[in-house]
Order: structure tokens, then sequence, then C-alpha cells
């Protein structure tokens, strides 16, 4: 590391700590001395994401980040409680150690902590995801959704995260329309919004 104010190509150590992570250390040049400081961090071998089509591209934490804010979009949810969510799953998968991971388990992974977050934004990234081109598949997710709300209500104290007459609105109007997935699920956004 040259020094930033002369170029020189030599420095020493005066201070040295661990800070999140990484090494700070503080430096002062061999030549003017000048001090300056310098981190080190242990870089992250990279990831590559195998895609359904069996492509590999590598693993875009704003890629991840678009399409959970996308999904979370206009949802009552705390601040920062979607950058954390896509934190929390970079760190998971860093962690697992692997040089490839397939899109899936990574999509599992969304949904998984979106069901604990909200339920609209869980349906809407699960029809994005899971691709519900079948009306019947939506509806079975929303189903399942309502059903284990109930029982959440019921076995503890806590508030649900939604209404439940919006998931039940939201299952209503399933069962009319045999299609227009997607459609249904704006309105739930517009008609959660008013
Ligand atoms: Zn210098």
């Amino acid at each position: 590391m040259n020094c930033p104010y002369c170029g020189y190509y030599d420095s020493k150590v005066i201070d040295s700590r661990d800070v999140n992570e990484g090494i700070r250390r503080r430096r002062q040049c061999l030549s003017c001395d000048a001090r300056f400081t310098t981190y080190e961090r242990l870089q992250p071998a990279s990831l590559f994401v195998i895609k359904k089509d069996q492509r590999r591209e590598e693993f875009n934490r704003n890629k991840l980040l678009t399409g959970i804010r996308k999904a979370c979009e206009k949802r009552p949810l705390p601040t920062g409680s979607v950058d954390k969510l896509a934190d929390d799953i970079e760190a998971e998968l860093y962690h697992l150690g692997k040089a490839e991971i397939p899109s899936t388990v990574i999509g599992d992974m969304v949904m998984e902590r979106l069901k604990n977050l909200d339920y609209i934004a869980y349906i809407r990234f699960a029809s994005v995801y899971r691709e519900f081109t079948d009306i019947t598949a939506l509806k079975q997710e929303v189903d399942t959704l309502v059903t284990s709300q109930a029982e959440t209500t019921r076995s503890t104290s806590q508030l649900p995260l939604l209404p439940n007459e919006e998931l039940k609105a939201l299952a209503k109007s399933l069962r009319k329309r045999k299609s227009k997935g997607l459609r249904l699920i704006n309105n739930a956004k517009t008609r959660s919004h008013r």
C-alpha cells in the first residue's frame, strides 16, 4: 500500500485493532510521516447461482434485494426489515461455503422468511417465483395461509401480521375468478393500500 500523500511504498503500523470481521490498521509513511488507515477484510469466495435453465450467474445481492423489495412494496413493514432480510440470506448463502447454489434454494429461503414477515408480500413473491400460471395453485397457497393464520391467532396471544379479512378477501376473489392471478395480487395490493 503506497502512501496516499507522497506515494512512498513503505509504511509502519502504529496501531491495529479488530473491527467487525476485519482489521483496521493505522499506518505512518516512512518517508513523509503522514498517517493513514487501512482495512483488511476477508474477500468472500465468489458465489454462483445455478438458474433454472442451468446457466450460471454470479450471485448479485442487488438483484435479490430488488425482488424482495418488489414483493414488499407499500407493505407496512418496519424500516430496514427488507435490507435485513437480504443481509440474512446473503450471510447464510456465504456461510454454506459452496461455490454454486441453485436459484431455487435462494427462492425458498426468501419465501420462508417472507412468510414470517408479511403474507401479502409472501404471496406476491410466490406468484412470481413459483410462476403461478395455474390459479388453483395460487389459491391453494392462500388457503393454506388463511388456515395457518387462524391457527396462529388461536394458539398465541400475538396479533396476526395482517387482518384475516384481507387474506379472506384475497381467497374469495380467487374463487370468483379463474384466471389472471397476477391481477388479483395487484388488486390485493391496491386494496391493502387504501
Ligand atoms: Zn508519504
